[in-house]
């Protein structure tokens, strides 16, 4: 058995820790491009949003390298991701590709099939064994996470672009590669140090953004543009309403570890938006209270194209802007977007945040 996965952003460094550390035979697909987009465009449903094209060129690619049975997501919410996997499935096999797949509901749903497909995938491991494996991937998460927070606050404060960037990618092979905690705690603690050395620009005037929006948008640099860094040279300090060891805790791990900065979102949605949509729409509203609540300057939401959850969203986002005076601007992505659209837009919008934080300041 040759198991893997689809990407999403930095998700293959907990995924394949996890699946390492049990021993089992994995093949990681080639990180998400051109040629993953347009084999996903070509074979998948036009009407599809973009992760499940995305998905499926990297299942197409990690075939060809020999993989054989794939671990999924489910989805139990009302928006379509809960029928992706199914139709990933189908396809795959119409196209001659035959692959045994292990579809992962979230556990806080329906934990007895959870377990039942979890022990389908861990073979002869012990159920003590996979407990450690969880939270060895969970610390990588975590780990990730750590280092991703640093790098968002140094880069528009670096003197040279691109100095904390370099050493992240760096800092996530070394996460990547360590085989146990000790190594894990090692690789982390070397990679803030090297963060720390990072010449700054210690009077930069740095804006502050909130970015909310879709879970694969936010955490796949390769569908956004790579937003953050582009951010980061425009003088933002860009912050996520998601990370993933937050979200690998409260869905799959059903909060076993304390949370830290997580906001309560669902409270604060209340007012806008009081139940749920499916993805992460309800997390986008009350994410963007919670950023407004702490004089963040902007946010941004980022989404696929047709993505209902955002577009219920995107609908009560002029009324948290109303109410908290504050710029939002709002990023659809699809396979026609463009770079070069994106930047343009980014690059208005901050300079519309800048003018307005300079006129504030010439008012007082
Ligand atoms: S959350 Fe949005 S992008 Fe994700 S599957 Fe649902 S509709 Fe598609």
């Amino acid at each position: 058995m040759k198991i893997t996965f689809p990407h999403m952003g930095n998700m293959y460094i907990p995924v394949k820790g996890l699946l390492e550390y049990l021993n089992l035979d994995i093949i990681v697909p080639p990180p998400s491009s051109q040629k993953t987009l347009n084999l996903g465009v070509k074979y998948g449903p036009e009407f599809a949003c973009l992760p499940l094209k995305l998905n499926l060129g990297n299942l197409i690619e990690a075939r060809e390298l020999g993989a054989d049975t794939i671990i999924m997501a489910g989805g139990v919410g009302p928006c379509r991701f809960g029928l992706y996997s199914q139709i990933e499935k189908e396809i795959l096999s119409d196209l001659g590709y035959v692959y045994d797949c292990l579809v992962l509901e979230p556990p806080d749903k329906h934990l007895g099939q959870f377990i039942m497909r979890l022990r389908k995938i861990i073979g002869t491991n012990s159920w003590g064994r996979v407990i450690e494996a969880i939270k060895f991937a969970y610390q990588k998460a975590y780990a990730v996470d750590i280092i991703e927070k640093k790098v968002q606050y140094l880069r528009p404060l670096e003197k040279k672009v691109g100095t904390a960037d370099s050493i992240y990618r760096h800092i996530l092979n070394t996460i990547n590669d360590a085989q146990s905690i000790n190594s894990l705690q090692e690789a982390t603690n070397l990679g803030i140090l090297k963060l720390d050395q990072v010449p700054q620009n210690i009077n930069s005037e740095v804006i502050r953004i909130g970015l909310i929006g879709e879970i694969y948008t936010l955490l796949e640099p390769f569908v956004s543009f790579d937003i953050e860094k582009e951010l980061g040279k425009l003088g933002v300090h860009v912050t996520r309403s998601l990370y993933l060891s937050e979200w690998i805790n409260s869905h799959l791990l059903m909060n076993y570890y304390k949370k830290e900065h997580s906001k309560p979102f669902a409270e604060l949605a209340k007012p806008y938006l009081n139940y749920f949509v499916g993805g992460h729409g309800r997390e986008t509203i009350g994410y963007a209270v919670g950023f407004a609540q702490e004089g963040y300057h902007g946010l941004i939401q980022i989404a696929p194209l047709t993505c209902m959850p955002e577009i219920i969203a995107h609908t009560l986002l002029p009324r948290v802007k109303e109410n908290y005076r504050i710029p939002i601007l709002t990023i659809y992505v699809d396979e026609q977007s463009g770079k070069a659209g994106l930047l343009t837009r980014l690059e208005a919008f901050i300079d519309l945040i800048r003018r307005q934080n300079n006129n504030r300041r010439i008012v007082q």
